[in-house]
């Protein structure tokens, strides 16, 4: 189960579908049109342009981290609320994204070093 594998799997769960990249190269794309990247991965959302990336695609659990952000991204456009709320909150962001990202690891097996941080308010 590669890179690919696991960007197939997490469109199909997400319900998502951004063009996925990996490499340095591919988080300077996202940067150079007006994206964030932290220090892993991010993703862009505009002008049409709708594209994960990640630096290292090895690292499936921030790929998967990245990819629920897109999906947060998507669903705070439509007014989803997550549970009982609006999950514009940043540091719930985080912690979901992070939940997501083991959770999808543990599916297959899988275990990366993952810290959730405690992010101020
Ligand atoms: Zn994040």
């Amino acid at each position: 189960m590669d890179f690919t594998y696991h960007s197939n799997e997490l469109k199909n769960k997400l319900n998502i579908a951004p063009v996925i990249l990996a490499g340095p190269e591919a988080c300077r794309v996202i940067t150079d049109n007006g994206g964030t990247i932290t220090q892993n991965g991010g993703f862009l959302w505009n002008d049409g342009q709708f594209i994960v990336a990640v630096k290292d695609e090895n690292h499936i659990g921030t790929l998967a981290h990245e990819m629920r952000h897109a999906w947060q991204y998507m669903n705070q456009v439509k007014e989803y609320k997550f549970g009982n709320k609006n999950i514009y909150d940043k540091r719930e962001k985080e912690v979901n994204a992070y939940k997501y990202a083991i959770w999808y690891l543990k599916q297959y097996g899988l275990s990366e070093p993952i810290n959730i941080p405690k992010l101020s308010r």
